[in-house]
């Protein structure tokens, strides 16, 4: 019988999930359908809360959620399901699925996704001094599986500074609660606005989505006093200038493709318990797509 999935988002028509997960299931010999959803977006999300009950009482097994829905699936997961701690605390949600008692649950995979792909690259990343450009979903729902990874400092630079700082001040808070308790580094944690975000870092990762813009202006207000050793934009598909900017000051790159397929196959294995080869499918991506 097919199993059915859905991506919801809005823009949508971008998204590469559908063939990505096309991908998995001939890998493991599922039929599935995996269809990208357009959802308006309004005031209180009426239309996206609208989309995810039919969709889950029209039999339909797992659901992932991108721009800009993640905080919306958290709060049906608070108000109408459930989550882990972690999730809850990260406000993001990319991940919807029915329990054996059809309670709505929310996951994330998006961190996990991005740090599988960066130790398969070689990234190291514990004691790392890490940058992230951003305080959206993406940006939050990284910190924990970068914090798992041993990273020793992350500094949340945003457009919105108080965003970012709202963000550290909850995790200071609470995330303590939640950290392994046999970390080996301390964690220093900081904020401050985009533009002023300056130093040498490790990694960092553009968590904005400035790439989602069609204004041909897409380049971040960076100083140019910030460099690093690695840069990581979590979008692809498309020419992305803030990987080009840390290109020509000589550091490695590489776009959000490998975080996308790498998210997904955690996806996948929670809807339907199979583990996939997603380096595989990243490789016939990237023969695609680039
Ligand atoms: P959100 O809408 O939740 O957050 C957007 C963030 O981008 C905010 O911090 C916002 O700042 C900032 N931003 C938006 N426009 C600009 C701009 N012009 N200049 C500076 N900052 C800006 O989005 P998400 O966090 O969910 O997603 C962020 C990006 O990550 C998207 O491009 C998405 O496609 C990508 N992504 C990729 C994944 C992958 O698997 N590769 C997985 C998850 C996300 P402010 O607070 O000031 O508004």
């Amino acid at each position: 019988m097919t199993q059915h999935f859905i991506v919801i988002g809005n823009p949508i028509e971008h998204s590469k999930s559908p063939q990505i997960h096309k991908a998995f299931a001939e890998q493991v010999g599922l039929d599935i359908e995996y269809n990208r959803v357009l959802c308006p977006i309004d005031e209180h999300y009426e239309s996206f809360f609208t989309t995810v009950r039919a969709f889950f009482c029209g039999g339909g097994v797992g659901a992932n959620v991108t721009v800009p829905f993640k905080y919306a699936a958290y709060e049906l997961c608070l108000n109408h399901g459930d989550m882990s701690k972690r999730v809850a605390l990260s406000r993001s949600v990319n991940t919807l699925y029915l329990d054996e008692h059809k309670q709505l649950i929310g996951e994330n995979t998006d961190g996990a996704g991005l740090v599988n792909h960066l130790k398969e690259m070689g990234w190291a990343l514990a004691g790392r001094k890490v940058a992230i450009l951003g305080a959206g979903g993406a940006a939050r729902g990284v910190f924990f599986p970068l914090i798992d990874a041993e990273v020793e400092e992350i500094v949340f630079a945003n457009r919105t500074v108080e965003k970012a700082t709202a963000f550290i001040n909850e995790f200071t808070e609470y995330a303590p609660l939640f950290l392994n308790p046999d970390r080996k580094h301390m964690l220093s944690l900081k904020s401050c606005p985009l533009d002023q975000l300056e130093g040498e870092f490790d990694i960092i990762i553009n968590a904005t989505s400035i790439g989602l813009e069609d204004t041909g202006k897409n380049q971040l207000p960076l100083s140019e006093n910030l460099s690093c050793q690695y840069a990581y934009d979590m979008m692809y598909g498309r020419e992305l200038p803030f990987l080009q900017h840390f290109a020509q000051k000589g550091a490695k790159v590489s776009d959000g493709l490998g975080m996308l397929v790498h998210q997904a196959a955690l996806s996948f294995e929670i809807w339907t318990g199979n583990m996939v080869d997603a380096q595989i499918v990243l490789q016939q991506m990237q023969r695609k797509y680039s």
